[in-house]
């Protein structure tokens, strides 16, 4: 396996200590971790708050996650800065993520006026009945880093919109970001203990699901973690909502446009590092395509700018730490044994000492190689050569997971047969399987996501609960 890679001071004493991924000697920020006693308290302040946030009029509701939302597009230069300065996204993503950010609180804001319920006719005569919706209480968030404000946002603004209150722990990777979106909620006018941060790793995540006060808990991470909380919030009663690992498939059909194919391939496989869980990581080209695909992907990814998150020029930004570099280069060892050398995959000694690594793609590869079935989560992407249409879908959907997909073809049969037989919950034709609207579901099958959807009216199902009322008028 890899050298490791030496890391710099992260944690230790209670505190931890974020740098810049682009640059290691220049450190973002020192945070105090929560301790378990402020985790308990943290918790406590939501269950407090909940009454009044529960029992706040829509549009107190809607004026508080508008403003947010005002705040976070006015500032998103300024915090967009600072997620790159952090996450090692490039500042054009890091900005965009924080202006999207605003989308969703304003987008959220509207559905705590939309919230409705239904009135039914009874079976039984003289009988109303009515379906309400409740919110279910205190939501704990936990999230991971490579979106440190969009994610807690359709989470956080989810959450709030319905009448939850909410304990928030971002990963320990991304504090500085995540305290910015927390302050800007209290400047939005939210009400003390309505969304409470917790600084914190595992420990501090364990804690918030398997709290008897907290009722549900919303996740996003690896699938290993993922599960662990899955079972201990079954264990302790409460509802969860998953989201994890992918290993997405883009199809490539000989009838595909190159350029469109190829644009889609590098932006999906290599765009933010490649660690999005929607990025697309398996490529599976038709023969007839294969070799000007191959050829005109390699020269274009050879092309790829990787450099400093906050350079202007950057196309890639480096991994987001230590422990990802080592994952990925791992990984590429692995791949090399079972599939050759890759084109790329170079770790990268720039100007300022970062965790850089060039673009790297396995051109021929088999479905069942571990490359080709586990998650990496960087700029790793692989080529599987099929004969068919029916080849490629029966590979597709040979995994796992099922997050997202894609097809490129000029084919409407094949477009819409992809659309109808791909097992994953989003799909994609001519276009990335990464990038996503914030106003409709998001979510996948299999390993990737457990309970219900994400995102736009959707999160009504895991953010609140039904009240099924009888009236017998007489
Ligand atoms: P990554 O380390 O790649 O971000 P993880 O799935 O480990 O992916 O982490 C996602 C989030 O879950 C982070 O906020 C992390 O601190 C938190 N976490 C890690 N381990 C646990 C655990 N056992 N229980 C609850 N949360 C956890």
């Amino acid at each position: 396996m890899s050298e490791r890679p030496t890391s710099p001071h992260r944690s230790g004493n209670g505190m931890i200590v974020n740098v810049n991924p682009s640059d290691i000697s220049d450190i973002v920020g020192r945070y105090a971790m929560t301790t378990p006693a402020g985790v308990e308290a943290a918790i406590g302040a939501a269950a407090e708050a909940f009454g009044p946030w529960a029992d706040a009029t829509p549009q107190e509701r809607f004026d508080v996650l508008d403003r947010a939302g005002t705040l976070l597009i006015e500032r998103s230069r300024e915090i967009g800065t600072l997620l790159s300065r952090e996450e090692g996204k490039t500042l054009a993503e890091g900005v965009g993520e924080t202006m999207r950010a605003g989308h969703i609180f304003k987008f959220m804001a509207g559905e705590a006026l939309r919230t409705t319920g239904d009135h039914i006719a009874s079976t039984r005569p003289g009988v109303q009945v009515d379906v309400a919706r409740e919110p279910i209480g205190v939501v704990g968030v936990i999230t991971p880093w490579n979106f440190p404000v969009m994610i807690p946002a359709f989470k956080i603004a989810a959450a709030l919109a319905y009448g939850n209150t909410v304990v928030f722990k971002p990963s320990e990777l991304v504090l500085a970001t995540a305290s910015r979106l927390h302050q800007i909620l209290g400047e939005a006018g939210l009400p003390e203990g309505a969304v409470n941060l917790v600084v914190g790793a595992g420990e501090a995540g364990k804690a918030i699901a398997g709290s008897s006060r907290i009722a549900g808990v919303t996740f996003t991470g690896s699938t290993a973690t993922g599960q662990a909380v899955g079972a201990l919030c079954f264990a302790t009663g409460k509802k969860v909502q998953l989201e994890m690992g992918g290993k997405n498939a883009l199809v490539i059909l000989d009838d595909a446009d190159l350029d469109i194919a190829v644009r889609s391939a590098l932006e999906g496989s290599f765009l933010s590092a490649g660690q999005r869980c929607t990025a697309s990581s398996r490529l599976i080209v038709q023969s007839g395509i294969r070799k000007r695909f191959e050829e005109e992907m390699i020269g274009r990814m050879k092309e790829m700018r990787v450099g400093h998150a906050l350079d202007p020029q950057t196309q890639i930004g480096p991994v987001a730490d230590d422990r990802q570099l080592c994952k990925v280069t791992d990984y590429l060892e692995i791949g090399r044994q079972e599939a050759g050398r890759p084109v790329g995959g170079e770790r990268l000694r720039l100007e300022t000492d970062g965790y850089f690594l060039a673009p790297a793609l396995f051109t021929d590869t088999d479905n069942r190689m571990r490359i080709n079935r586990e998650e990496i989560f960087g700029p790793v992407a692989t080529i599987i050569g099929v004969d068919s249409y029916e080849e490629a879908e029966e590979v597709a959907n040979d995994t796992d997971y099922g997050l997202s997909s894609g097809i490129c073809t000029t084919s409407l049969k094949y477009a819409t047969r992809f659309r109808k037989k791909s097992r994953a919950g989003t799909v994609s034709v001519n276009m990335p399987t990464a990038g996503i609207d914030y106003h409709v579901p998001f979510g996948g099958r299999g390993k990737s996501s457990y309970g219900p959807r994400e995102q736009g009216r959707y999160s009504i199902e895991f953010y609140t609960e039904t009240k099924t009322s009888y009236v017998y008028s007489g």
